[in-house]
Formats: structure tokens, C-alpha cells, sequence
């Protein structure tokens, strides 16, 4: 499998071709990735027919499109059947792939429907990267309309948590930003809030953004929507995105899936806005997508400003994420469940 050996070796999946084979190879694979090895054009023809069954790690499963054509989604399996969701949005400045880096998770947040799940696997850094390749050989024959004709940033926010697959992760941070000329301060890893994780962050070498998963300052109230609060409580996770600020200078981002009725009270809005303030973090506050496993519903319109503009008094630095997708169940793990009820 190609994207399964380190792009510094393909010459060992190319033993019999000349040393400069590796090189274009190499090109094919991560600087102007090709859907099909046919349009790896300088390669010699029976060569591209040996190399088409080992050219992805996956298949296309399914292929969805939204938003006036600048959302793509795509529901990928791995040679064991295992299902992997990748989504592209096109913006006007930026091209933002979101990618999974676990076929399930094991953390178990009750409104996520990949949680609802359970875990299956981790994925391989190789995995993980030939979604980021997979989307810029897409964009190659389809660009979005009016956005960057490449992935410019990725995110960690589809199946899985990056940092219960630290090793893998990283491995596959370094490839995008050493072979695929992806800034790191254009990738970014969300996590639940794995304090060990976000700690070994601190010494890796590059300046990744970090988001961080809370949906409730309540200790009690965080661990029934978040079960992994009982192992590392939100002080410590708090305390750990404020020293990544520390550290690493750049801003961390809080994640808060609004749910009614559940985290969309004023005591909830005033004890994250002093969190953010006090780490310097911005607030990125999203509407939870409904999962079938679930009877979480998004807030109202009008209890979405309500929390936002108390947000907003109280000082926090808030953006409302949209909820590209909506329609073709963009939300972690829904395309799975919808190819599961197939
Ligand atoms: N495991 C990591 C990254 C993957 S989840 C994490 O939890 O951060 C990426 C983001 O999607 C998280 O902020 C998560 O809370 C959010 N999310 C999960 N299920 C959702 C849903 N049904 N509606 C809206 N956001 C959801
Ligand atoms: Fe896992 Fe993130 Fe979903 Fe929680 S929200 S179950 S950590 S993927």
C-alpha cells in the first residue's frame, strides 16, 4: 500500500525501478496527487497498472455533495471493511478538509454519534494523510467554487480522538507539513481533553493550533455529556490549553456543542467566557447536529444569541460555527450511520 509506507521509502515498494522512480512516485503521491495511477504520466504504463491496486488504502463507499457544491463528503472503507468520514469545505479564502484519525472513539460523548459507536481501530498515519492526498487529487479534477484549488488547512474534528492515537497522529502532522507543504499553523487538533496528550504537544516542534472539546464548566454536568471528565477534570484541561497559549503562543480554541436545555444556561455562558479570558482563548459555539441515538436538540435561534451575546458581554472572543453539511449528515460519525443503515 503506498500511503502506508513512509514517504521516504518508496523506493523499497519500487525495488526493481531506478532510484528517480521514487522521486516522481513520491510527487504523484503527495505534491499533485492523482485519483487514478493512469495520470501518473511519467511513469511507464505497466508500471501504473502494478501500482492502481496499491494506490489508496480505501475505497470511495460514498460521495456526498451540499451547499452549492462547496461541501463534499466522503464515507471511505479500509481494506477490513472499516469506515472512514473525510469532509471538504470550501471557503473563500481556504479549503479546510476535516479528517478522522480512529474508526470509532472510545471516549463516549453521549450527543456524538461516532462516541455512540464505540471504538473499532486506530487509524495508520498513512491513513490519515491519504485522506488530506485523496481531497487535493479531487480538487485537482473538481475544485469548489470559488475556493483554494488545495487543501490550505486540516482539521482534526471527523471520526476519533487525535490524541488516543498520539504516536499515529503526529506521524502523520509531520508527513502534511515535510511532504505536503501544509503549514502547521494551518492544522489543527481537536481534542475531548486528553491532558497527557495536550502536554506531549507542547514539545513537538511545530506551532499546531489546538481546540479543545468543553460543552460544560460544570464538573458534574461535563462528566454525564463527556464521560472522559471523570479521568481528567476540566480544571487540569483548562489548565493544560493555558499553558499550550503559554508555550506555543497560539491562541487555543474552546469547542461547545450547544445543546438546549443542557450547557445553554447564563451560569454555562459566564463560566466559559471567564475560562476564555483567563486562557485567551477564542470560543467556537456550535448547534448540536441530532443523532438518532440521542434526544439532544439544538438550541432555538433565540437561545443561541442569548448564550452568544452573554458570551460576548462577559468579554469572549465568539465565532458560531456553521453547520456545514446538515443535510448530508456532516456531523462526525453520521455519514456511518446512515451507510450502516443501508
Ligand atoms: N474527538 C475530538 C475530535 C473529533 S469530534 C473532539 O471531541 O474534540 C470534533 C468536534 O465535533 C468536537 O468538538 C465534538 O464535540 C463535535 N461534535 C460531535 N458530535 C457532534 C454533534 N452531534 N453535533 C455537533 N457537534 C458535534
Ligand atoms: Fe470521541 Fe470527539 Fe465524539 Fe467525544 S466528540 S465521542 S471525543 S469523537
Amino acid at each position: 500500500m503506498l500511503y502506508l509506507t513512509d514517504p521516504d521509502r518508496l523506493s523499497d515498494v519500487l525495488a526493481e525501478e531506478p532510484r528517480y522512480r521514487s522521486t516522481q512516485l513520491h510527487e504523484w503521491l503527495y505534491e499533485h496527487p492523482v485519483l487514478s495511477t493512469t495520470d501518473m504520466t511519467n511513469l511507464p504504463d505497466g508500471l501504473r497498472r502494478d501500482l492502481e491496486p496499491m494506490h489508496w488504502p480505501f475505497t470511495l463507499d460514498l460521495e456526498q455533495t451540499a451547499d452549492g457544491g462547496r461541501t463534499v463528503k466522503w464515507l471511505f472503507r479500509c481494506g477490513d471493511g472499516s469506515p472512514v468520514e473525510t469532509v471538504l469545505m470550501g471557503y473563500p479564502s481556504r479549503t479546510t478538509l476535516c479528517i478522522s484519525s480512529q474508526v470509532g472513539c472510545a471516549m463516549g460523548c453521549t450527543f456524538c454519534a461516532t462516541g455512540q459507536f464505540g471504538f473499532d481501530r486506530h487509524l495508520e498515519a498513512g491513513e490519515i494523510v491519504a485522506q488530506v492526498a485523496y481531497a487535493n487529487a479531487h480538487l485537482r479534477e473538481q475544485p469548489l467554487p470559488n475556493s483554494p484549488s488545495r487543501v490550505t488547512n486540516v482539521v482534526f474534528m471527523g471520526m476519533g480522538e487525535p490524541l488516543a492515537n498520539y504516536d499515529r497522529t503526529m506521524e502523520a502532522v509531520r508527513r502534511m507539513i515535510e511532504h505536503m507543504q501544509l503549514s502547521a499553523r494551518a492544522i489543527t487538533i481537536s481534542t475531548v481533553g486528553l491532558v497527557p496528550g495536550m502536554r506531549r504537544m507542547l514539545l513537538e516542534p511545530w506551532p499546531l493550533n489546538l481546540a479543545v472539546s468543553l460543552h460544560s464548566t460544570i464538573p458534574a454536568e461535563r462528566s454525564r455529556i463527556v464521560p472522559i471528565n471523570d479521568r481528567y477534570p476540566i480544571d487540569d484541561v483548562v489548565a493544560a490549553a493555558g499553558e499550550y497559549y503559554r508555550v506555543k503562543g497560539r491562541r487555543v480554541s474552546l469547542e461547545w456543542t450547544l445543546i438546549a436545555g443542557e450547557n445553554d444556561s447564563d451560569d454555562e455562558a459566564i463560566g466559559l467566557a471567564r475560562i476564555a479570558r483567563d486562557i485567551h482563548a477564542h470560543v467556537n459555539v456550535i448547534a448540536v447536529n441530532p443523532t438518532p441515538m440521542s434526544d439532544d436538540a439544538p438550541p432555538t435561534r433565540d437561545a443561541m444569541q442569548r448564550f452568544v451575546g452573554m458570551l460576548r458581554s462577559k468579554g469572549a472572543n465568539v465565532t458560531i460555527r456553521d453547520t456545514r453539511g446538515k443535510d448530508i449528515d456532516a456531523a462526525c460519525g453520521q455519514l456511518r450511520l446512515r451507510a450502516e443503515e443501508r
